[in-house]
């Protein structure tokens, strides 16, 4: 099979059906590209080769015992490294958890696990999940493929560099404020956020803990349903987790044709939003319109509060999520001390990189006694009118369409004023405070090259409507078939 690497799930699960390949042989390319691209793009914080090739063989073996398990079984799956596998490296990206290895399985590594899907690799991500370029890596960024002088977005950045380049066949990120749609968008992929609660947060590194969600990087909207369906699900240990019958999303999509009623909200494309993204949109825009959808007009008038609203909760959240790293129970420990409260200073001075520290001092900030009514308590309310633009939205339209960034792939060192960082992060934080579906599909690319993603938002557990927009515009054209020369 020509071109293994670059290959969708679909293709590959029928030529392991077929047995034109194996899971041996598919899993062995992915390692060979693997150790020829990654000296470049450090998407990977580590892998295990004869680990993945064991995990190969056993999927060849149930296959030639016809006990196959589907289309996931023996195909390489990466997992951004904030998410659980039992004995394996769980870093985050952090000095702090350089040499954690981890005691259990996250859900999603079990669901993938009984899936039959090969767990290839632990990718890079900004510290914690904390950023929207990777930089904030201990590690060191990853690279886009596309430039290798260019972010490839954050923060799952590895699970998207490691994709885009043939390094694997899909990938986990989390998403807690853009970091997959984001990077989907800036290394031309398919990246989903779920719904808020459909997908099982137990074994993520906690961040913020009420907008944090797990979703797949896929090369198609097809690939996507797929391993969502892997991963969706209610889970005990999850208390947040959804209670519902998960449909079979890749079947649904054969059935979902449109027209449907798309909203174009007109505080997406506001000032700062690049002109060549937004006429790649607005050529989008025109596709849907062409097929028949209905295409209005609608406003999101608290939109302009999100980035306030999210860097007080997110933050406050993350102060308390990360109080757990006390050099105590695991994780770094300072080698000198000269007594507790100097150890759990020292620990975590050592430990946690500058934006961390950043966000901690924030967190703790407005969660302190006397300007917690003034920003925490203030933001949940804002929060709660910024899911209400959202919903009433909805009355009138099935989805909306945006620009998932508001500029393409920048470069390395570009942006080293954090606000300027956290402005990339406009058109996503949003939907992480309403707890909506979204996800980013390719549209185009700039007059340099670079890959520009456009945001679908659904409403709430209805990801099957979401992704069968998205294929409606994927399968009238090529961008995903595209791949960086590297
Ligand atoms: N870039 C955003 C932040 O830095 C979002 C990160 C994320 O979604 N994990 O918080």
């Amino acid at each position: 099979m020509a071109d293994l690497i670059y290959q969708p799930i679909t293709q590959l699960a029928a030529a392991l059906d077929a047995k034109q390949i194996s899971a041996v042989e598919l899993t062995q390319a992915v390692i060979a590209r693997t150790k020829a691209v990654n000296g470049r793009l450090n998407a990977f914080n580590s892998f295990d080769e004869a680990d993945a090739l064991a995990q190969a063989g056993a999927s060849d073996a149930r296959r030639a015992a016809g006990q196959g398990r589907g289309a996931l079984d023996g195909i390489p799956v990466g997992l951004k490294d904030v998410i659980a596998v039992q004995g394996q490296p769980l870093t985050a990206s952090s000095r702090m958890l350089a040499k954690f290895v981890s005691p259990y399985d996250a859900t999603v590594t079990q669901q993938l696990k009984r899936a039959g899907a090969v767990l290839w690799g632990r990718l890079n991500c900004d510290e914690f999940a904390m950023g929207s370029s990777t930089e904030n890596s201990a590690f060191g960024p990853a690279v886009n493929p596309w430039d290798l002088t260019r972010v490839p977005g954050g923060s799952s950045g590895g699970s998207a560099a490691a994709l885009a380049a043939g390094t694997t066949v899909a990938t986990l990120g989390s998403d807690t404020g853009g970091s997959i749609r984001q990077p989907a968008a800036f290394c031309g992929l398919v990246g989903l956020k779920p719904t808020y609660g459909l997908v099982s947060r137990f074994g993520l590194v906690a961040f913020a803990s009420s907008l944090d969600q797990i979703g797949p990087f896929a090369r198609t909207v097809e690939d996507a349903a797929i391993v969502l369906g892997a991963i969706a699900g209610h889970d005990e240990r999850d208390s947040t987790s959804y209670r519902a019958t998960i449909p079979n999303y890749r079947a649904e999509l054969g059935g979902r044709r449109g027209p449907w009623k798309l909203g174009i909200p007109k505080e997406y494309f506001a000032a700062g939003l690049d002109p060549e993204i937004g006429a790649a949109v607005e050529r989008a825009i025109a596709f849907y319109r062409s097929q028949g959808c209905e295409v209005k007009p609608v406003s999101l008038p608290h939109t302009q509060y999100c980035l306030d609203t999210y860097y007080i909760i997110a933050t406050a959240e993350a102060s308390s999520n990360l109080a757990r790293y006390d050099g105590i129970r695991y994780g770094h420990r300072a080698a000198q001390a000269s007594d507790l409260v100097d150890l759990y200073a020292r620990s975590r001075a050592e430990g946690f990189g500058a934006e961390v520290k950043r966000r901690i001092i924030l967190g703790t900030y407005v969660l302190s006694s006397g300007y917690y009514d003034a920003y925490y308590l203030r933001a949940q309310k804002v929060r709660t009118l910024i899911r209400e633009d959202f919903l009433r939205a909805y009355q009138e339209v099935d989805a909306l369409l945006t620009p998932t960034s508001p500029i393409p792939a920048f470069k390395i060192g570009e942006k080293s004023d954090p606000l300027a960082m956290y402005l990339c992060d406009i058109y996503t934080i949003g939907v992480n405070l309403a707890g909506l579906p979204a996800l980013s599909v390719p549209c185009g690319f700039t007059s340099g090259g670079l890959p520009i993603g456009m945001q679908l938002i659904g409403q709430p557990f209805n990801e099957s409507g979401l992704l069968a927009i998205a294929q409606a515009y994927e399968r009238a054209h090529d961008w995903h078939t595209r791949h960086p020369s590297l």
